[in-house]
């Protein structure tokens, strides 16, 4: 089947088969052979070893819960006294998870982003980029004038101009998802003069943020804070709201 469409997270993988099956979108995929570098010696293979079938979760397309089968590559070392074999390098899915990491991103959005945003995104069929530029365009006076915040928040960074290119700092609670608070820019002082103001009562914060970045946080706090990455904290936020549903 001919597909030349360039699905998010699958612009490099060439699309073998599609199959609707109950409502739910199979995408069987795989990636041209090119050549690797060994992990152990260093030398540039393309000799195939073999290939193992990986079942993915993906974020959904065209409305459908979507699973990919991407057809999963090894290759062989080429040197004699090497021969080592291991899989190709691929942009869709982290090793030893079933989500690739464009849904992983699709979740962290949700939670961190709040449910409110994505509603009015898809009821007015725009990006939820969009949506939170108009929000910010608004000003500040949406959101609550934030004295004190919780024990847990979110940090995160948005482009927030029309041009797409100056950065904006949003801060949110990602345990009742509602954004806080969004500072100017991503400046490191920026983030420390506000959190030094309000943040008294934090112990963690949930950010994807360069470890300068978290220096900046602790040294505002005056104490260490823990800092969990997205992914992480989302399982975490799941587990909890499945408990909570199994109860129910
Ligand atoms: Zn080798």
């Amino acid at each position: 089947m001919n597909f030349n469409m360039s699905l998010p997270g699958l612009e490099a993988f060439r699309i073998k088969k599609t199959v609707e099956n109950g409502g739910v979108f199979q995408l069987h995929v795989e990636l041209d052979v090119k050549p690797h570098r060994c992990p152990v010696c260093n030398v540039l293979t393309k000799k195939v070893h073999d290939y193992r079938t990986q079942k993915i979760q993906h974020s959904k397309l065209f409305v459908r819960e979507t699973l990919i089968f991407y057809r999963k590559r090894r290759y062989k070392c080429e040197q004699p006294n090497c021969e080592k074999r291991f899989y190709e390098n691929n942009s869709l899915v982290e090793r030893y998870q079933r989500q690739s990491k464009e849904l992983k991103q699709a979740i962290a959005l949700e939670l961190i982003h709040g449910k409110n945003f994505k509603s009015v995104a898809s009821r007015f069929n725009i990006s939820s980029t969009t949506v939170m530029r108009r929000f910010d365009e608004v000003g500040s006076s949406f959101l609550k004038e934030t004295e004190e915040l919780p024990s847990v928040i979110a940090i995160d960074e948005y482009k927030g101009d029309s041009d797409g290119e100056k950065y904006q700092t949003i801060i949110a609670d990602p345990v009742d998802r509602k954004p806080l608070e969004i500072l100017p820019d991503r400046k490191k002082e920026t983030v420390e003069t506000y959190l030094k103001e309000h943040g008294q009562r934090v112990e963690m914060v949930v950010m994807d943020m360069s470890p300068s970045f978290k220096a900046a946080v602790d040294q505002a706090l005056g104490r260490p804070i823990v800092v969990a990455d997205r992914f992480h904290f989302c399982r975490h936020i799941y587990w909890a709201l499945e408990r909570v549903r199994r109860k129910e």
